[in-house]
């Protein structure tokens, strides 16, 4: 059946969605979601959990168009700037969900993003019904499907919706959101998600956003790890790191690690290389990331000879002190740890 979804009307101010009558069959996808009274299309309170190195920018830029925000992080100096701002912090993720139909979740890993939704004052302790919940961490795409299944059975609705881009998209507004879950709710979590990135795509059912964040973040490791040899191998040939860069940028091995995100210090301005890799997406994240597409790799018997390598390599980084650095920082690894 087409779309199900359509504008009923205002009350109190606030516009409210309902679904049309489906037939029984239809009604699979959405167990236990028949009535939705979410507000949409306007500027009522969002919750936000998780205000880091990509969460903090991320949520300014709600508040940037007029979006009020509901607060938490279990480091509570991450919510000062917004308390600051005027915006309310409160003290756990049900606190979130008792205050706001429509939450955003911002987390390091599956663990963190289990623990925040089914947790002790988890949001699924208080969510409301028709609650849209939109988790833009990077996580396995099995504990989506899970978490969904939760969210479902207590009538809300939940997205994945990872990202790509890095900081700097977060801070501009210009990051991709790769979104997966029902096709109907698509424009109800695009309506903030376009607050915070240029690109919103809809991937399929639920788990569909986080396959393509983990296929995409193999390929940067990979481009990462061979921008860093490249760059290497040209100074120790005597070539110009900036010349370098130049020169590969205006060619064929050129990509985004090499033109956008430079690993090598002094070629580039405002990039983590550019200020002792700090900020900027983690190794640890990373190692993370690639760990996820193993597993993929693994129960979808897809070879990933350089994903692996690249797994291992980050792995490495990590217990040789680099997991709080940036990603990019393998050029510092490599050029640190050659014994050749
Ligand atoms: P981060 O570690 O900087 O921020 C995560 C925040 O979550 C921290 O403030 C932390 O205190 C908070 N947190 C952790 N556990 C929590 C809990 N149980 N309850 C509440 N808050 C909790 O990570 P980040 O770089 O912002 O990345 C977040 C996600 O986005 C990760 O899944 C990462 O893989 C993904 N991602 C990051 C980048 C990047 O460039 N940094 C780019 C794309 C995607």
């Amino acid at each position: 059946m087409a779309a199900s979804l359509r504008l009923r009307g205002a009350a109190s101010g606030l516009w409210y969605w309902s679904r049309r009558p489906r037939p029984a069959a239809d009604l699979a996808p959405l167990r236990g979601v028949l009535l939705c009274s979410r507000s949409m299309a306007s500027k009522t309170p969002v919750g936000f959990i998780g205000l880091g190195n990509m969460g903090n920018p991320m949520a300014k830029n709600l508040m940037k168009h007029g979006y009020p925000l509901i607060i938490y992080d279990v480091f509570p100096d991450a919510c000062k700037e917004f308390q600051e701002a005027g915006e309310q912090v409160v003290s756990s993720p049900a606190d979130v969900a008792e205050k706001a139909d429509r939450i955003i979740t911002m987390l390091p890993t599956s663990i963190n993003t289990v623990e925040v939704y089914s947790g002790v004052n988890g949001i699924l302790k208080k969510v409301k019904k028709g609650s849209l919940l939109i988790d833009s961490s990077t996580i396995d795409p099995a504990v989506s499907k899970e978490l969904a299944k939760e969210v479902e059975k207590m009538g809300a609705v939940f997205m994945d919706a990872p990202v790509s881009g890095g900081v700097g998209a977060a801070r501009s507004g210009n990051l991709t959101f790769m979104v997966g879950g029902v096709e109907e709710e698509f424009a109800a979590a695009q309506e903030l998600l376009g607050c915070m990135g240029s690109n919103v795509v809809y991937c399929g059912a639920v788990g569909t956003g986080q396959a393509a964040k983990i296929c995409n973040n193999m390929l940067l490791a990979i481009s990462m790890i061979g921008t860093a040899e490249a760059m290497n191998l040209g100074i120790r040939l005597g070539l110009d790191p900036k010349l370098l860069a130049k020169i590969l940028n205006m060619s064929s091995g050129r990509c985004w690690s090499s033109d956008t995100y430079n690993p090598v210090p002094g070629v580039m301005d405002g990039v983590p290389s550019a200020n002792n890799y700090q900020g900027g997406f983690g190794t640890t994240l990373m190692a993370k990331d690639l760990g996820l597409a193993q597993d993929s790799a693994t129960s979808t018997k897809s070879p990933i000879i350089l994903g692996s390598l690249a797994h291992q390599l980050y792995r490495m980084m990590c217990a040789k002190g680099y997991s709080k650095k940036d990603f990019s920082s393998v050029f510092q690894f490599l050029r640190e740890e050659e014994t050749f």
